[in-house]
């Protein structure tokens, strides 16, 4: 050890910075304590990047050492910094209760910016929720940051906003008002990438005048009752409603490839416009709209993922979108088979549909299941996730009326994670498509699974059932079936050998692959 702090001690100046340069803040704050040579250094002085962050900071250093000497690291490594030293990036992630007085964070933050700082990041909890840091007035007008990031603090504007190199705002439950947040954007014309989180303050949000906003994220702003959005040049946003309904105005735009809302106040019209709108749209994700009719048509859209609430289980769902990739559907029903059968799927390559709560038993449910097969036999990948009540049971009187399984499916997934009889979802799966691979995903309960092998380990060759039945059952047709993997073979030996098989969910994938005869002999 003694030979090793030699060998690094003789290591030529230079070398020894740019070894702490590639080093994170906590480990270079070790390195110092450890040697003499990098104390000589004084590190901290020549890092372009200095990031401070109490929880792994602290937690790892508060056994052995009080926190005074984590502010002292902070408040050395800022002070004693050459001024003609530039620092790229600064990040301090602290709780206000370590800091005896406010003003030496605002000490730290003169020192950065006097220093040209280009990323500022402040994370800074306080003391009571009623008093948060209030950030200086000097953080908004210095000509060099083009990276802000400000997390629970309050933000007041008084005086001029003169930030223009900014390209990169976030704003995380920042204590504000709407003529703040206008304020702020509307001084930064070069902002790209803005993202407001959780700014309770804000009742109304306009963005606009901003030509090269590319990004923008407005996520849980509980109280917002109307935001309008005018970008030119967006091409991804993602908005999260809050607690309260909230209008939302977006003004067409051409470049705007994904659109992400959840529990967005929309109207249908919006939804049929979207290809005239947004012509470039390729992802959109709708989670939870209070709408019953949802008709989107788009002709360039690759992704569709929908996710209903249980108020939607009527709701009239109407999808053209020839070019259709991917699919996913969540909710508490079986899109009707109108639906379904109106669906351009030649595109489709992935189809995920997953049963929340599914407890309203209906015989209709299967024949759109089937349905929805047979619309998705393009697909590579098709993932089932059932969380019911109730077993996806085929009535007896409703086989005779079944077109027979589906064969082109290659891989189906399924994570069954409650039910009260797994067989029939087996039974069921089995007897309306034929994949070649079935993988059980995990999270699956572990039960289903021993389920599952014990029906194709005992597998007759020959099976007695189904005499009267035109379309015979699963059994008749599976010619083999293979474990995919030692890892699924494992996993498979460790359930049946448990004793007491609870509610326990599988860790891992299973695959089996399944040779099917594709004609009764
Ligand atoms: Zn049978």
């Amino acid at each position: 050890m003694a030979e090793e702090q030699d060998r690094i001690s003789h290591l030529p100046d230079d070398i020894l910075i740019r070894i702490l340069g590639l080093l994170p803040t906590k480990d270079v704050a070790r390195s110092s304590l450890l040697s003499q040579a990098w104390r000589k250094l004084s590190p901290f002085s020549s890092l372009s990047l200095l990031m401070f962050q109490c929880p792994d900071f602290l937690e790892s250093c508060r056994k052995n050492t009080d926190v005074s000497s984590f502010i002292n690291a902070i408040d050395s490594s800022l002070r004693l910094r050459p001024k003609d030293v530039n620092l790229a990036r600064l990040r301090l992630h602290l709780d206000l209760d370590d800091i005896e007085s406010e003003s030496l964070i605002d000490s730290w933050i003169d020192a950065a910016l006097e220093r040209k700082v280009k990323e500022l990041d402040l994370y800074l909890r306080p003391r009571s929720i009623a008093k948060p840091y209030g950030l200086p007035a000097k953080i908004f007008s210095t000509t060099t940051i083009t990276v802000l990031s400000l997390e629970q603090c309050r933000l007041e504007i008084c005086g001029d906003i003169d930030l223009p190199a900014l390209r990169k705002l976030c704003l995380r439950q920042i204590r504000c008002d709407e003529q703040a947040i206008r304020q702020l954007i509307s001084s930064c014309p070069l902002i790209e990438d803005l993202d407001i989180a959780s700014c309770g303050g804000l009742q109304k949000l306009h963005v606009s005048g901003l030509a090269n906003l590319h990004r923008l994220e407005v996520i849980c702003c509980y109280n917002l009752r109307r935001i309008e959005i005018d970008a030119p040049s967006l091409q991804h946003l993602v908005y999260h409603c809050g607690r309260l309904p909230c209008d939302m105005v977006l003004t067409p735009c051409e470049f705007l490839r994904e659109l992400i809302l959840h529990d967005p106040h929309i109207t249908n019209d919006f939804l049929q416009n979207l290809d005239s709108g947004f012509p470039n749209l390729e992802r959109l994700e709708i989670d939870s709209t209070r709408l019953q009719r949802i008709e989107i048509s788009h002709h360039q859209l690759k992704r569709l993922e929908l996710k209903l609430t249980p108020l939607q289980k009527e709701a009239k769902l109407k999808i053209d979108a020839p070019n259709l990739q991917s699919f996913t559907y969540s909710g508490y029903r079986m899109p009707l088979t109108s639906t379904i059968s109106s669906m351009n799927t030649s595109s489709l390559r992935e189809a995920e549909i997953h049963f929340r709560n599914y407890n309203d038993y209906s015989h209709f449910f299967i024949p759109q299941l089937k349905e929805f097969f047979e619309k998705s036999k393009n697909c590579q990948v098709i993932n089932l996730l059932i969380k019911s009540k109730e077993e996806l049971i085929i009535p007896r009187k409703l086989r005779p009326i079944l077109s027979p399984p589906v064969y082109d499916i290659k891989h189906l997934y399924l994570r069954v994670s409650y039910c009260s009889r797994f067989q029939y979802i087996i039974d069921r799966m089995l007897w309306m498509c034929h994949p070649q691979t079935l993988s059980i995903l995990s999270g699956t309960n572990v039960r289903f699974l021993k389920v599952l092998y014990n029906k194709f380990r005992n597998k007759e060759e020959n099976p007695k059932c189904c005499t009267s039945c035109s379309i015979k059952c699963w059994r008749h047709y599976l010619k083999d079936v293979q474990i995919d993997s030692d890892e699924s073979r494992l996993e498979i030996d460790q359930i049946i050998a448990m004793p007491e098989l609870s509610q326990k969910s599988t860790n891992c994938k299973v695959r089996f692959r399944l040779k099917w005869r594709s004609q009764l002999l």
